[in-house]
Formats: structure tokens, C-alpha cells, sequence
């Protein structure tokens, strides 16, 4: 412990310790009065600094190294006292289930311990955690879709038939898509006040959605750099602490990205190999955010939707989202496999997803948002990614669902796909819309960055799917794209098989067999 100014720098032993053998010992010792060494103040204060080290609150990019291999043992009580209440957690609850299994024996009765475990926030390892992620047919975060009128165009019979050009239909269609706009566009409840909305006003107001989908992501752009938020929990600081401990990092720098589902770091690869894996000299951490403000946002997407009602009662939302980190690990790994340049998965822990880093020398390569290309250049990331998507849907069998422009890398003279937790296949209830809109995200892109032979997004989609939808506008178009969802989905309904994929002449889709 360090002496607290009662030793003096000059006095009787000053003359013993120039001739020590050892040396002097240090004498850089704050001098202060008794008083203060007993005041309770100084304590706390003492207390709080030691804290504040070991979880500080805010983490910087230019803070030097975030952990490293070096403070991660002793450096703070607080961490090791949650380390061993971790493992007495684990034994104690190992036990229980010890007891459990002796006293329910064979008996068809069982009795339960479960209220008695300690299962301990987010270091559970029970495979009860483990959720369905491959069921992508379930996505707790869409709304049902509004019905549409079949391809041949209208419904009922003799005077009651009516056609998709029928006002009333289609302007009560137009109110039920606004549900699609995104979930940070509120739309009111258009549906409960049998809102009709013209195609004029429905167009205009999907217009205004985009632009505002945009402004509010370069918004978000921005304050992911400008504000270095509460980067993680301290549960989660072990977490990471453990990888460096295990040998698998050797130090975790800083943080790249906060953004609003997940915050980002750049890591040193450690020595040792996880799975006969080798650890990537330099390493991407992503963090999947346990505070669920942004998660609640989607609520209405859940919450009237049949077929989530059996399933995602049971899960909570710690295990959800272990799901979307779970799924990004899936997808990269299908990507991985199909030769698409993405980041390498090296290891998942619950919500912690370690992979390769894309850049070098920890500076993370720009987004194909941020970098000037030369014509040369942007018109050989368009040809490359028109292949990925083609790829990713053919032999991936996936729809990236969030592609655009900030989720390109430009690195080594190649496009490189990341941030594909929310990805999906094809045959999801909207596998096929979410499509339609990375195609209209790149082709925009592309066309406002002056690539000639940039196709437009809905020759885009017929490129990337192979179907062959023929409507000349969007309106018909989506319609045509949502008919053909509905089908599958009906197809699910009475025969309980999904599509296995969506057929190229357009009528009938292949069915699984
Ligand atoms: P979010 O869901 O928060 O958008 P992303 O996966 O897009 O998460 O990651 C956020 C940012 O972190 C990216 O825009 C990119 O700059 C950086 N990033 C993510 N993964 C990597 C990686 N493997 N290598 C380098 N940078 C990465
Ligand atoms: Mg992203």
C-alpha cells in the first residue's frame, strides 16, 4: 500500500538508506495531514478513481489501449470479485441441478429449482439460450403485409368484383403499405381510421419517407462520430477481458464505430487458435447492444404479427439479441464460403461477435459512402457488386437487407460486404421487398456516382433474383413483388412447407418436395 505523507524526505534514516545495499526506495509521496488520511472523503474519492478505472464510462478512440493483456488481472477488486461470484454462480447452480435430477429421479411429476439458480446476466451458457436463428421465415421485426390484389388483377365475382383500380381498395392499400415506411416515420393509425390515401398523396409521402430514412442515417453518422457514447457494460468488459485472458487477443485498442445496435472495436490478435482457427493478425469486435431502447422501437412490428405469437412470447430480449448475433455469424460464414470479401468470423460469445478486421493498422477501411473513387474505380465496385448480390442470392440463398452504401467497404482495390445480422433469405414473408430496396440504395448510388451502365433497381432485381417482372413502374412492380410473397406465404399456410426458392419464369414457384 502506498504511505500517505507521514514520511519525510530528509531525517534520521536518510543517511542509512544512501548506503543500502538495495537501493533508496521511492519517495514520491503525496504529503498530506492526518486528518485527511482518516477523512472518509479522501476514501471515497480513492474508492470512486479505482472504479472509475476499471469500468470508465465513456471510451475514446485516441485513449490508447482500451484492454490489454497486462491489466487485466489485478487491476481492479470489483472486477474480481464478479469473476469469482461468476464462478460460485456456476457451481451453485451446478449443484442445484445435481439435486434436481436426484430428487425427480424417473417420476413423471417434477419438481422445478429453476427459481433457486442464480443464472447469472448475460454469462449463462444454458443450451435454453440456444434460439431457432436459421427459422428466417420468422422475423419478429415486420409487420404483416396488407393483402393485394391477385396477378390477374381483381376479386369476388359478378357485380361485386372489384379491380386493383378500384379508388377505395387502393387507397386503403396505400394506407396499410405506409406500415413499411421505417419504423422512426410515424404514420399514425391510418388502418383503425380507415384512411383512404390517393396514389398522388401515397407516392409524395413515401417520397418524403426515404429522404427522411437518409437524413436521419446521416444523422446517425454523425453522432456516431461525434460522441464516443457509453461504450459497454461491465458484464460485457469481461467478456472481453476473458478473450485477452484466454490468449486470443492480445489488446483491444478502441472503439471504430458506436452506432445505435452495436458498437464496434478494433483488437491485436492474440497467439493462440480458437477451433483450429488462426486469429487474424487484427480483429473487429462487435458488440451487439444489451440496452434495449432501440429494440423497443420495433415493437410495432411484433406485436400483432400471428406468426410470432408462439415463438417470440418465449424468448427475452437478452436472447434476441444473441440472435442477430448469432445470424451475422451465419450469414458471413455463407458469405465466407460463397468467396464474397467479407470479415472472416473468428469466434462468437453471446452477444460479442469477433471477426477480421477490414483495413490495416487500425484504421478501419472507408465506407464506400466516404471515399472518392476515380470513374475507373466506382464503375469496378458497380460490376463487383452486382456479382455479390447475384452470389449472395444464388448461392448464399440471402438478401442482405441493409445494403447500401455504408455497409460497402472499399479496401485493396475490392468492394467487402459487412453488417449482415438482419439478413435473410429469399423466401422470408419479405425477403423479396427488402430486395427491391438494396437494389434501389446501390443503383441510386451508382447512377448519382455517374456509372453509365448502372441498371436501374428494378432491372437491378431481375438481374439479381432472375425473375422477370415486367411492370415499367414501381407501383405495379411492388405490387407484383408482394403477390408473389403473399403466395409463398399462403403455400406455408396450407401446406406447412416453405418456398425452397422463387421460380425464374415467374409462374408457378418451385416448392420444396
Ligand atoms: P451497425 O449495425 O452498427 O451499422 P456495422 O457492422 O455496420 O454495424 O459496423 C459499424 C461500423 O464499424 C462499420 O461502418 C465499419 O466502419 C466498422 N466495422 C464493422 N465491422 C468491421 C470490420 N470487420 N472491419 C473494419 N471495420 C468494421
Ligand atoms: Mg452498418
Amino acid at each position: 500500500m502506498d504511505s500517505v505523507g507521514v514520511a519525510a524526505d530528509a531525517g534520521p534514516g536518510s543517511a542509512w538508506r544512501s548506503k543500502c545495499p538495495w537501493g533508496a526506495p521511492n519517495t514520491t509521496s503525496i504529503s498530506c495531514s492526518f486528518a485527511d488520511v482518516m477523512s472518509e472523503q479522501l476514501a471515497k474519492e480513492l474508492q470512486l478513481e479505482e472504479e472509475n478505472a476499471a469500468f470508465p464510462e465513456v471510451v475514446a478512440v485516441a485513449e490508447g489501449p482500451f484492454i490489454t493483456g497486462e491489466n487485466t488481472d489485478t487491476s481492479s477488486d470489483l472486477m474480481l470479485a464478479q469473476m469469482l461470484q461468476m464462478e460460485f454462480d456456476r457451481e451453485y447452480d451446478a449443484q442445484l441441478r445435481r439435486e434436481e435430477k436426484k430428487i425427480n429421479g424417473d417420476s413423471k411429476v417434477s419438481i422445478s429449482f429453476e427459481n433457486y439458480r442464480k443464472v447469472h446476466p448475460y454469462d449463462s451458457d444454458s443450451s435454453e439460450d440456444e434460439v431457432d436463428w436459421q427459422d428466417t421465415r420468422h422475423d419478429p421485426y415486420r409487420a404483416d403485409k396488407p393483402t393485394t390484389t391477385p396477378r390477374r388483377g381483381f376479386i369476388g365475382k359478378g357485380k361485386d368484383i372489384t379491380t386493383k383500380h378500384d379508388e377505395v381498395v387502393c387507397g386503403r392499400k396505400n394506407t396499410a403499405r405506409m406500415e413499411n415506411f421505417a419504423p422512426e416515420f410515424q404514420v399514425g393509425d391510418g388502418i383503425g381510421m380507415d384512411l383512404k390515401l390517393s396514389n398522388q398523396v401515397f407516392n409524395a409521402l413515401k417520397q418524403h419517407a426515404y429522404s427522411e430514412e437518409r437524413r436521419s442515417a446521416r444523422l446517425h453518422e454523425k453522432k456516431e462520430h461525434s460522441t464516443a457514447e457509453k461504450a459497454v457494460d461491465p458484464k460485457t468488459r469481461l467478456l472481453m477481458y476473458k478473450m485477452i485472458n484466454s490468449g486470443m487477443l492480445e489488446t483491444i485498442t478502441g472503439c471504430i464505430s458506436t452506432g445505435k445496435e452495436s458498437v464496434v472495436f478494433h483488437a491485436y490478435g492474440g497467439e493462440s487458435a480458437t477451433e483450429d482457427k488462426v486469429i487474424p493478425p487484427e480483429c473487429a469486435i462487435k458488440v451487439f447492444k444489451t440496452t434495449l431502447n432501440e429494440f423497443k422501437n420495433r415493437d410495432k412490428y411484433i406485436k400483432d404479427d400471428y406468426r410470432f405469437k408462439d415463438r417470440f412470447g418465449r424468448l427475452n430480449p437478452r436472447k434476441i439479441i444473441r440472435m442477430w448475433a448469432e445470424k451475422e455469424m451465419h450469414n458471413l460464414t455463407r458469405m465466407q464460403n460463397a468467396g464474397i470479401p467479407c470479415p472472416k468470423v473468428v469466434l462468437l460469445k453471446k452477444h460479442v461477435l469477433v471477426m477480421s478486421f477490414i483495413g490495416q493498422d487500425q484504421v478501419p477501411a472507408p465506407k464506400l459512402k466516404d471515399v472518392t473513387l476515380s470513374s475507373e474505380d466506382m464503375k469496378k465496385a458497380y460490376h463487383l457488386i452486382l456479382n455479390m448480390m447475384q452470389q449472395l442470392y444464388k448461392e448464399c440463398n440471402l438478401v442482405h437487407a441493409d445494403l447500401s452504401e455504408y455497409n460497402m467497404l472499399w479496401h485493396d482495390g475490392k468492394v467487402w460486404l459487412i453488417d449482415v445480422s438482419q439478413s435473410v433469405e429469399p423466401t422470408h414473408p419479405h425477403g423479396l421487398e427488402f430486395l427491391f430496396r438494396d437494389c434501389r440504395n446501390v443503383s441510386q448510388f451508382f447512377q448519382k456516382g455517374g456509372v453509365a451502365e448502372a441498371l436501374n433497381e428494378r432491372e437491378l432485381f431481375n438481374a439479381v433474383s432472375g425473375l422477370n417482372i415486367t411492370a415499367d413502374n414501381e407501383v405495379d412492380f411492388q405490387e407484383e413483388i408482394e403477390a408473389l410473397e403473399k403466395r409463398n406465404e399462403d403455400h406455408v399456410q396450407n401446406h406447412g412447407k416453405r418456398l425452397s426458392r422463387f421460380s425464374s419464369s415467374g409462374d408457378p414457384p418451385i416448392y420444396d418436395e
